[in-house]
């Protein structure tokens, strides 16, 4: 069994399990003092663990050996994707997580089909949070990929543009593909600006244009909005070598 922490629940050889995690040993698992678990905190490492002590609420684990424990890719690849209905944002971040994302920011945008309260805004980062989280989990990554805050699409492009390589996914364009954008790229940073349901208006485009970002076909498919980046981010692992296993 894999958990993750943050570095800061590890003081000398004890790790205190995060308090869902611990609860989850407890009641779930039913775990008992002595047990063997694997915990990551995102320092490239893994170790192996014994329960030391197992409390409803509070678990802490003694650490009996560690290794070396880096499966995240080389590209550190952020994902700005348009807010998008439903459980269609919640299989975006799984997916990415899945393939290679290391973080992820939701924006709003002119043709946003949701509309967000103020007060719902918190409620979402904490469930998009959780998504990330239990997807890092599944697909064993040796840190948490994370997800910002939910930011106005004039504050994506900007983050986005200090990338070493900007991506406008616009379904559009007729004389950039991807592809050759890829071939060409310089550094480990990129960056994938992606439309919610409703696409990008021409003004946006015109901002991320202007913004520095190359505006890319992936083909001359419709993607959903829930595919375009897994697809673009996928793109990215392949021609960076992040699909590969070394042999
Ligand atoms: N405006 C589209 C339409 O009328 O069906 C809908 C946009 S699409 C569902 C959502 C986003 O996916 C787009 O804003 C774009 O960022 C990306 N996308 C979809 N297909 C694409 C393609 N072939 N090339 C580049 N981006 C694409």
């Amino acid at each position: 069994m894999r958990f993750f922490v943050t570095e800061d629940r590890i003081s000398g050889d004890l790790i205190a399990l995060e308090p869902t995690d611990a609860q989850h040993v407890s009641r779930v698992l039913r775990m008992h003092p002595g047990e063997e678990i694997t915990v990551c905190c995102g320092n490239g490492k893994a170790y192996s663990c014994a329960l030391e002590q197992v409390g409803k609420t509070e678990v802490t684990a003694r650490i009996l050996s560690e290794e070396d424990y880096n499966n995240e890719p080389t590209a550190f690849v952020t994902v700005y994707a348009g807010l998008s209905k439903g459980d269609r944002f919640d299989y975006l971040i799984q997916k990415c997580v899945e393939c290679g994302v290391s973080h992820i920011v939701p924006f709003t945008s002119q043709h946003c089909v949701v509309r967000l309260e103020n007060r719902d805004y918190e409620k979402k980062q904490q469930r998009y949070a959780r998504i990330a989280l239990e997807a890092s989990k599944q697909c064993q990554r040796s840190r948490v990929v994370t997800v910002g805050e939910i930011v106005p699409f004039e504050t994506a492009l900007k983050q986005a543009a200090q990338s070493d390589c900007g991506l406008f996914l616009y379904e559009k364009e007729q004389q950039k593909s991807l592809s050759t954008v890829l071939r060409e790229a310089q550094g480990s940073a990129y960056a994938v600006v992606t439309g919610p349901e409703g696409g990008f208006s021409e003004k946006e485009t015109a901002q991320a244009q202007e913004a520095g970002l190359a505006c890319v076909s992936i083909g001359p498919r419709i993607l959903r909005c829930e595919t375009a980046p897994v697809a673009a981010l996928c793109a990215i692992m392949y021609q960076t070598g992040n699909f590969d296993i070394g042999e």
